[in-house]
């Protein structure tokens, strides 16, 4: 072990993302802070690395991978502090912490991350929000560290920065190391009822009792332009519960394929590719993942 990071050899990556895939990688880096991170950058660049947040927006296409490959998990670089009128808050901190910290600190506006099952990081790649709301509203500069110049330096978004789900990080070769975000006052118990709110509401909706990645596919758009809703397409092509080994489209939400014991990679890649079919020949309409495939 370096002194700012472990390193873990021919390990699994089954408790590094939230699908509980066992895929074999021969390098994970666990960087103790934010100065350990950038080490680990530096040390190894000469291989491709993988970082992963909490892997909530992940699944794998293959079943190991090389020391070519290094995968970098960030959530133990998890400060976050108010720094006068900003809030400090670095990758791996998690939005369920952010939200309970803001909300202890009767600041408003996180009460959506509550639920949200990843790190800033991984947030500000994906733009991830929920209703109105996205984490690129509330940035005011993002810390990342440049493969390119193997230095660090500081984004301040534009207004065109984020759009749904997205954000311009992922053109520009990058690692999140932190980021400062806005201050609003707001009200202990409002913010409080909102999150517990919100957490019933998302409950009751999606399915808790597998390990799954969220919405396995991005909400199409019909000929005209219209919003689809996945779950009516996937029901109407009779995708609800359809399985192939432990990966099954879920019963209570199709919009979610989730691993009900130990679902193999080949398994999602050939439920992934029956939903797609079904729907483009049912609808004529192409669907896309939400997940980064690895
Ligand atoms: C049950 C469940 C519910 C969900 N609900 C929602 C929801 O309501 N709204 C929503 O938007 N999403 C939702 N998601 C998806 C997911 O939680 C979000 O997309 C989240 O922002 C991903 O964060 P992560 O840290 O897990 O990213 P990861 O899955 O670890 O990574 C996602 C991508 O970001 C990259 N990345 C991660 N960290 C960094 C970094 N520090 N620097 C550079 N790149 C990085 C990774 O390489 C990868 O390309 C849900 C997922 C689950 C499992």
């Amino acid at each position: 072990m370096n002194s700012n990071y472990f390193v873990l050899k021919n390990h699994s990556l089954q408790r590094f993302h939230t699908f509980r895939l066992d895929v074999i990688a021969s390098i994970i880096i666990l960087p103790l802070t934010k100065k350990g991170l950038i080490s680990a950058l530096r040390d190894y660049s000469d291989r491709k690395f993988i970082i992963i947040g909490n892997g909530s927006n992940m699944i794998f296409k293959q079943t190991s991978y090389d020391e070519s490959t290094v995968f970098i998990v960030t959530t133990m670089i998890d400060k976050i502090q108010i720094n006068g009128d900003q809030l400090y808050v670095q990758a791996g901190v998690t939005l369920n912490k952010l939200a309970w910290f803001t909300c202890e600190n009767s600041i408003d506006g996180y009460a959506f991350c509550e639920d949200i099952p990843g790190t800033l990081g991984g947030a500000l790649m994906m733009n991830a929000g929920q209703w109105q709301y996205t984490i690129g509203q509330y940035v005011n500069w993002i810390e990342v560290y440049d493969y390119d110049t193997k230095e660090t330096r500081i984004i301040y978004p534009d207004e065109n920065f984020f759009v749904y789900r997205h954000s311009e990080l992922n053109n520009q070769n990058v690692v999140v190391l932190s980021a400062s975000l806005k201050i609003k006052p707001g009200d202990y118990m409002e913010i409080l009822d909102k999150m517990l709110e919100y957490r019933r509401e998302r409950y009751v909706k999606q399915p808790r009792n597998f390990p799954n990645g969220g919405s396995s596919f991005k909400r199409p758009k019909d000929k005209d332009g219209e919003w689809l809703f996945m779950w009516k397409l996937f029901d109407a092509c009779d995708l609800r519960g359809y399985r192939v080994g432990d990966a099954q489209v879920s019963q209570k939400h199709p919009g979610f394929i989730v691993n009900c014991g130990n679902a193999r990679v080949a398994d999602v890649q050939l439920v992934i590719a029956e939903c797609k079919k079904r729907v483009k020949e049912k609808f004529d309409v192409d669907i896309e993942l939400e997940w980064r495939v690895i």
